[in-house]
């Protein structure tokens, strides 16, 4: 028996530790800046410092030799949005019911380390790389600036909405550039090396062999862009650099590709590294190879910016380590997956590390003994099955302390709801839920796994090319593989949406949200359905479902939006349009709408306004031109008009309104 076990359950329930703080009597002014750079889907073992012998990392190698490097870190998650929680937080994610990305947000009640420092004086910039970490689901909390200007969104795709590290740095730079005035405190996350593997040049033909480490190089690059810039203007002995990722990439390992599914090292074991200021009395170059988890992350920055931390949160603060002290007993770190139950209903599962050992509570549970088997190949639980009964105690001890709150409960699906589900065949969805979360184990659902995302890409691309027969075709076969699959149930709800077919597309659109309650798209889905059929006030039901789960989404208002815009009611689709941009700025499409609904309701003001937003984030420029023309021809400026239409069809020279108006404006001159 490994020593750290026999304390664990006295460590695990020590309220977490209120340390004096050594810097607190800094003023304002003289505490240090911190830049947080969490590292998305980045493997440690793929990084130079962290010993892979083929890495390309020359900036974070740096970080590393004139830092601390923490050797063993773990993430409380294998998805971004749980991890950030975690991260941002110092809390387990499972105590804001935070199971999946995009879905239940992070809640105003939470405290974040964004709101610790504003309120101790900081400015505080974030600077994202995806939509999943954006404030729709709560990660804007405590920032004065918060930069997430994605081109090209899309409400059917968000989830996949991102940018490359270039397009958040440069706003990051710029930001910092003009707030190094005052302490502050920029978080910069950094998407690229999730997949697709698709680094920009020079990265992509370099790695083509190894397109992942390319990401991972492609990233370094920035991050060394980042730094040289921190470092030119003087800053960077006065910052406190953290960089972590918020869970790494399985590249295969236990047949997984990427990651979600599973809680095994090659995606739990995160990258931490810190390069403190000048004076800390850190030492350069240090290695700390005890265990420490991402919830440790917060409680850390805070007590090295002397800012008290409120105490409470589940994470340690590791500032006497970092500055050279060994804990006898590290702490235990949970983890837990539940995307393995929201999106193929199989069991969801829980970890605890421990030291060396890791015990993995599924239907047939796993413990490893990480000194002498970190691939995790030897499933020794017959012969330690005390070691793995007092962890399981201890794991379940965890979760429980999440209390009710954290559970998501799925709601009872109303009569119609279960008549529809019966009518489509799903008998065993329309039966009232246990939620046990106890499915398939997915270990021996794996295998089974990518023939089945095969099968869903290629019915993807047959519904987006209109082919929705043979769509329907492919999708019947997955569902009849696992009736349990949530994006089956989205892509057939589509599907049938195409078709025509309402009744069972709601059907559809029922069976996703019942699966996956945590997200509002189902229900957005099916207000989409009930508003192409006319069936306003249903639509508007939905809607309120959607406001329910997500409320600070800006699809929710967009949606409402539309709504209120076919029923006529145009100053009411003026305010939700208005609303939806204002959550989500970089909703384009919704920007458009919001400026067509103002010209018809002659709110020309709005109408200019958002056009020049428009065109500011080039979306659609040729019918940009065009409206704007329209509005110039509204306000009587004629020669205004003409301009905007010679533009629109220099752009675009086959756009036969912009012609028309053209055409019809040289007339009226005659
Ligand atoms: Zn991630």
């Amino acid at each position: 028996m490994h020593r750290a076990v026999y304390f664990l359950g006295i460590v695990l329930f020590t309220a977490a530790a209120t340390h004096p703080y050594p810097g607190a009597e800094l003023n304002a002014q003289q505490r240090p800046n911190i830049v947080l750079i969490t590292l998305d889907t980045l493997r440690a073992d793929r990084i130079g410092a962290y010993g892979y012998k083929l890495a390309e990392t020359p900036a974070l190698d740096r970080l590393a030799r004139e830092g601390i490097r923490f050797a063993d870190a773990t993430s409380q998650s294998p998805l971004t949005g749980p991890a950030h929680a975690a991260l941002l937080t110092g809390q387990y994610p499972g105590r804001f019911a935070i199971r999946n990305n995009a879905s239940t947000p992070l809640p105003d009640s939470a405290a974040t380390i964004a709101e610790a420092l504003k309120a101790s004086g900081y400015r505080t910039g974030a600077f994202i790389g995806a939509f999943v970490v954006d404030r729709a689901y709560g990660f804007g909390q405590g920032f004065d600036e918060f930069d997430a200007a994605f081109e090209g969104y899309r409400q059917d795709l968000k989830s996949q909405v991102q940018r490359p590290a270039a397009k958040v740095i440069d706003p990051a730079i710029a930001w910092i550039g003009g707030n190094a005035g005052a302490p502050f405190f920029a978080w910069v996350h950094l998407y690229d090396a999730h997949t697709p593997y698709s680094a920009p040049p020079p990265y992509g033909a370099k790695f083509k062999a190894r397109p992942y480490d390319g990401e991972v190089a492609y990233v370094d690059a920035q991050i060394g862009r980042l730094i040289a810039a921190l470092r030119a203007s003087g800053t960077l002995d006065r910052t406190i650099v953290a960089l972590i990722g918020d869970h790494g990439e399985a590249l295969g390992d236990h047949h997984e590709e990427d990651h979600g599914i599973f809680l095994y090292e090659g995606v739990m074991r995160i990258p931490w590294i810190m390069r403190l200021p000048a004076g800390s009395g850190a030492t350069a170059g240090r290695v700390v190879d005890e265990q420490v988890r991402s919830i440790d992350l917060a409680p850390t920055l805070l007590e090295l910016a002397g800012v008290p931390a409120g105490g409470g949160g589940d994470g340690e603060s590791l500032a006497g380590v970092i500055r050279g002290s060994r804990r006898r007993d590290p702490p235990a770190s949970y983890s837990e997956t539940w995307y393995p139950q929201l999106h193929f209903g199989w069991s969801r599962l829980r970890a605890l590390r421990v030291g060396e050992w890791k015990y993995i509570d599924a239907p047939r549970p796993e413990l490893y003994d990480l000194r002498t088997d970190r691939a995790e190949q030897r499933n020794v639980i017959a012969d330690r099955s005390a070691v793995a009964a007092r962890m399981a105690a201890d794991l379940e001890a965890i979760e429980k302390s999440f209390g009710a709150a954290a559970t998501t409960s799925t709601p009872q699906p109303d009569a119609e709801t279960i008549a529809r589900l019966r009518s489509l065949g799903y008998v065993g969805l329309a039966a009232p839920s246990s939620g046990s979360g106890r499915g398939p184990d997915p270990k021996d659902k794996i295998l089974e796994l990518k023939e089945f995302r095969a099968l869903l890409t290629a019915a993807g691309d047959d519904l987006r090319e209109g082919r929705h027969d043979a769509a329907l075709a492919k999708l019947k076969r997955a569902v009849s593989l696992n009736e349990q699959a949530y994006d089956v149930h989205v892509m057939l709800g589509s599907a049938w949406q195409a078709k025509g077919d309402l009744e069972k597309a709601l059907g559809e659109f029922d069976a996703a949200a019942l699966l996956n309650p945590g997200g509002a798209a189902p229900q957005l889905l099916a207000a989409d359905a009930l508003l192409e059929a006319g069936r306003l006030e249903s639509a508007l039901e939905r809607t309120g479902k959607a406001a329910e789960v997500e409320p600070r989404s800006g699809d929710v208002a967009s949606m409402r939006g539309r709504i209120f815009e076919r029923a006529g009611r145009g100053p009411e689709a003026l305010a939700e349009y208005q609303r939806a941009v204002d959550l989500n700025p970089a909703d384009a499409p919704t920007r458009g709408r919001l400026a067509s609904v103002a010209m018809a309701i002659r709110r020309y003001d709005v109408a200019e306004r958002e056009l020049n937003l428009l065109l500011k984030s080039n979306y659609q420029p040729s019918r940009t031109h065009y409206v704007l023309g329209r509005l110039a021809e509204a306000k009587g400026d004629k020669a205004a008009a003409a301009a905007s239409y010679r533009r629109a069809l220099a752009l675009e020279p086959g756009f036969a309104p912009a012609r028309k108006a053209l055409e019809a404006l040289g007339k009226s001159e005659v």
